[in-house]
């Protein structure tokens, strides 16, 4: 079978695990299949495609991975508010605070993602949450486009018509339409323009409380882990996470240096936690994909045993 001659060419099959990727449908660039065939060919083995708040492409992530040897758990990437994170961002905040006064808002939501594992698609109560999340998406970016027009910026939004319709649509996509009607130079000035927090065209999302989606994921068998909590959390965030009843910590992430990978690290061997490692990947424009580092190894807690469930 040619299949498995390739993935058995050399020795062991490809050990390396990658358990936070996107593909088109949420805000990365390559359909699922292509993110499969990419991840295989740097040497990963095992992967979760994590998309914002949809599980679409996952059915098509794992047929494509599965005629290379690669094994997939599904998951999907939650953006949630913490309540329980507010004290400790106004602490820092209180702390950096040094006469030039601050532009956030106290009272807007801390934000964690939530990445949720082993739960497939189609489960009625899962898919229901995940349709009520994009359906906010959607209004989010309507009023968003309505307040750009209002600016003097009137965008077509004839190529988001398919994304408005499934809800995965962020500022992101929005980000490209300014910069292709000729309103910015990039998505970048997009963003520090007109679509970042504070900025004229910005409105708040409303999120899930974490504490609720985690208790749906868990009680309907998922596995619920804390992405990048080093990347925008304010410090000491990661215990809060824990005492909330996360199954574990993305300690692994492109945004985390050596030292918080460790205390990461520790922090759920501590708690008997699972530590998880993804690549965050999203767009080969933005740069190659790195070969894993991490195995099922180096993973404890409830996600190590959804990974040996695969085989
Ligand atoms: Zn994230
Ligand atoms: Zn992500």
């Amino acid at each position: 079978m040619i299949t498995l001659k390739r993935h058995t060419r050399g020795s062991a099959p490809a050990a390396g695990l990658d358990l936070h990727c996107h593909s088109w449908h949420s805000d990365g660039t390559l359909a699922p299949a292509e993110l499969a065939r990419r991840l295989v060919r740097a040497g990963v083995g095992l992967a979760a495609l994590t998309d914002h708040d949809t599980l679409a492409g996952v059915a098509e992530f794992r047929r494509e991975g599965g005629l290379h040897g690669l094994r997939v758990l599904p998951g999907v990437e939650v953006t949630c508010a913490c309540a329980e994170l507010l004290p400790l961002r106004a602490a820092a905040q209180a702390a950096r605070e040094d006469g030039a006064g601050g532009t956030r808002c106290g009272t807007d939501p801390v934000e964690v993602h939530l990445l949720v594992y082993g739960l497939e698609p189609g489960l009625p109560a899962f898919e229901d949450f995940l349709a009520s999340i994009r359906a906010m998406r959607r209004e989010r970016v309507a009023q968003m486009a309505a307040r750009l027009a209002e600016l003097g910026l009137p965008l077509e939004l004839g190529p988001l018509t398919a994304r408005l319709e499934s809800g995965s649509v962020g500022r992101p996509h929005l980000a490209r339409l300014l910069q292709e009607a000729g309103y910015v130079k990039n998505v970048n000035e997009a963003f520090q323009s007109w679509l970042a927090e504070g900025r004229p065209a910005w409105l708040p999302k409303q999120l899930p409380e974490l504490r609720q989606a985690l208790a749906l994921a868990q009680g309907l068998g998922g596995v619920g882990v804390a992405a990048h909590p080093g990347k925008v959390l304010p410090a000491g965030a990661a215990h809060v996470l824990v005492d909330l009843g996360v199954d574990g910590l993305e300690a692994r992430h492109p945004s985390h240096r050596a030292a918080m990978v460790q205390e990461l690290q520790q922090l759920c061997r501590r708690n008997g936690l699972s530590a998880s490692a993804g690549s965050d990947f999203h767009d080969p424009a933005l740069g190659r994909y790195q070969r894993p580092a991490w195995q099922r190894e180096d993973v404890g807690g409830r996600l190590r045993l959804l990974l040996d469930a695969l085989g």
